[in-house]
């Protein structure tokens, strides 16, 4: 079951955290990974070393999916070296927090351009490639902040939010071409995004867990595995909740 081998997974973000899990996810399940980062080079390169050294296959790719045009035309770049794309994860992600008072317009429009019109310019360069091969995954990185709101997280949150509908709707418009289109809400999952916060805040949040716990990356990935293989045929359309019990 999960066996990806002969695949090409395009990763955003796969250079830390959540991505860099997935990326070695995939890699073990068969997959060849394409390594996403936006400045972090050295990091991305660290991820295919490690994932080689294990006797998997991946490559770094550089890409800023706030540039549209960019994204775009990155990403059919790869899929034509490469004879394919079968999966997409558009995971890259940032996060600007503060009360609705403070948000400044221009940190509102930049969490925008990379958490949601990044993942769509993704999403739009991979189903171009996966329309002509009439099958593929796009696995679009929520949040548990999208389904519950969170105070001080507006504008994550309406990035977030706003993914859902995006899955939902690629999901009805590519379902007769092979090609399904799903989200995951991760909860709160220890990585360079969640480290700022300090120990007893972390404390709290984990008491607001029903696991008791915060996630690891590797659980998220685990859910990335089971929606971009042949066994997750049926499933579009769904957000996958990985949170813990966070929000139900
Ligand atoms: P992270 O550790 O901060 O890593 C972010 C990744 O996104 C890095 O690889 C970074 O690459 C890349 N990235 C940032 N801006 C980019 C851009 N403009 N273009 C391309 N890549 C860009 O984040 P994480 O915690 O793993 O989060 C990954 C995803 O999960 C995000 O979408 C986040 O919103 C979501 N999520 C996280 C949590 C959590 O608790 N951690 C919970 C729910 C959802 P560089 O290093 O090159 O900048």
């Amino acid at each position: 079951m999960f066996d990806l081998t002969g695949k090409v997974a395009i990763v955003t973000g796969g250079s830390r955290g959540i991505g860099r899990a997935m990326c070695e996810a995939l890699a073990e399940h068969g997959a060849r990974v394409v390594v996403g980062y936006a400045s972090g080079e050295e990091k991305a390169r660290e991820v295919v070393s490690a994932i080689e050294a294990k006797g998997g296959q991946a490559e770094a790719f550089q890409v800023d999916v706030s540039n549209g045009a960019q994204t775009e035309e990155r990403i059919a770049d790869v899929a034509k070296r490469l004879g394919r794309l079968d999966v997409l994860v558009a995971n890259a992600g940032i996060s600007i927090d503060g009360l609705l008072l403070r948000l400044r317009d221009e940190d509102f429009d930049r969490l925008l351009s990379v958490n949601l019109k990044g993942a769509v310019a993704s999403s739009r360069a991979a189903i171009k490639v996966m329309m002509r091969a009439r099958t593929g995954r796009v696995i679009l990185v929520s949040s548990v902040v999208g389904e519950s709101g969170n105070a001080g997280q507006t504008a994550y949150a309406a990035s977030k939010a706003a993914l859902l509908g995006v899955t939902k709707s690629l999901a009805r418009e590519y379902a007769t071409r092979g090609i399904t289109v799903n989200a995951i809400t991760p909860g709160y999952i220890d990585t360079d995004m969640t480290a700022a916060l300090n120990d007893d805040q972390k404390k709290q949040i984990a008491a607001a867990i029903p696991l008791g716990r915060t996630g690891k990356p590797r659980e998220i990935a685990a859910a990335a595995v089971f929606l971009a293989s042949d066994e997750a045929a049926y499933v579009t359309g769904h957000a996958l909740r990985v949170n813990g019990g966070m929000y139900v």
